[in-house]
């Protein structure tokens, strides 16, 4: 039997760390950070996310601002926004909330940031940086499963990594910043023709897929660590994540419970980057 990854705890200790950062650089600097949440359109999960971030940055004493665009706005309205917000000095990061409403799909909004706002990490640069190792914006999701295996002081070098997924905003990423640890990575994906052997040879997996308990305790290999990315809202709106929760507890040593694993890690790491990006703005005046 494993043991559970108390993301909800971990998440907990950073904030605290970040919260006394925010109050050094006040009183060093007399800066506060603030992040700039933009919302477009009446998407209702959407709008719980916005709502949480704009709330985590009050708790920690970051200022929070938030934007509501209609559904309806047009690309060049919404890209004016985000480029007043780039030289809004009291902004140190922003974030478009997404995904953006159908209309807007072909929008590439994060290019349109300020690299050194990107505390999303979604911007080409930031992630050109993560592929070629250099300092940089990291993405939320994939650094904040980083900090919970380093939460349980698992070292990957040497390790193999199975990230099940390949999105620009999870699973890329994640498998960039496990192959900066020097662990060996597999890279899956729909196309994948036997993920359940993938799987088994992975002493860390991640799952970041949006398909319900897809990843089955008896695919893993006996005592992995198990990250589990996914949230999905099942028929009867109980959430479950990428990975059978129940069965993978039996086979690995750790598993992350959805909820209460990287989701409040995500909302952590973009705090801190946030911080970060106030860190350096105060530095470069
Ligand atoms: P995407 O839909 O962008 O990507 C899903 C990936 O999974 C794709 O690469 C796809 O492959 C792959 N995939 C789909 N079906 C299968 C399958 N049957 N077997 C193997 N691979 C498959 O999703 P995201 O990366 O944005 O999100 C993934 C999950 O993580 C979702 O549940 C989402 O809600 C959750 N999430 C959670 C966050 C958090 O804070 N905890 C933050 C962001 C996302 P292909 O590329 O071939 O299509």
């Amino acid at each position: 039997m494993g043991s559970i990854i108390d993301g909800k705890a971990v998440s907990e200790k950073v904030r605290a760390e970040i919260k006394q950062g925010v109050s050094e650089l006040f009183a060093a600097k007399g800066l506060r950070p603030g992040l700039a949440v933009v919302l477009v359109g009446e998407d209702p999960a959407s709008q719980i996310y916005v709502r949480n971030k704009t709330k985590a940055c009050e708790d920690v004493g970051i200022a929070g601002f938030q934007h509501s665009l209609p559904a309806d706005t047009k690309a060049e309205d919404l890209i004016a926004l985000v480029r007043k917000l780039n030289e809004d000095p009291q902004v140190h990061g922003i974030l478009v909330q997404l995904p953006l409403p159908p209309a807007l799909k072909g929008l590439d909004i994060a290019t349109y940031i300020d690299p050194r706002k990107d505390v999303d990490g979604l911007h080409p640069l930031n992630i050109g940086n993560l592929v070629t190792g250099r300092e940089g914006f990291r993405s939320c999701t994939p650094f904040g499963a980083m900090k919970l295996l380093e939460s349980i002081g698992f070292e990957l070098q040497g390790k193999h990594a199975v990230v099940v997924g390949r999105s620009n905003i999870v699973g890329k990423p994640m498998g960039m910043m496990l192959l900066e640890k020097n662990a060996t990575v597999t890279y899956c994906h729909s196309r994948t023709p036997d993920l359940a052997a993938e799987v088994r040879r992975g002493d860390v997996v991640v799952a970041a897929v949006g398909v319900p308990e897809l990843v089955k305790g008896s695919w893993l290999k006996p005592g992995a660590v198990v990250i589990d990315v996914g949230i999905n809202r099942k028929a009867d709106k109980k959430i479950v994540g990428d990975v059978e929760f129940a069965s993978a507890l039996q086979q690995a040593a750790y598993v992350t419970p959805v909820p209460g694993g990287v989701g409040p890690m995500t909302i952590a790491m973009l705090l801190w980057n946030t911080l970060s990006a106030a860190r350096r703005f105060s530095e470069s005046r």
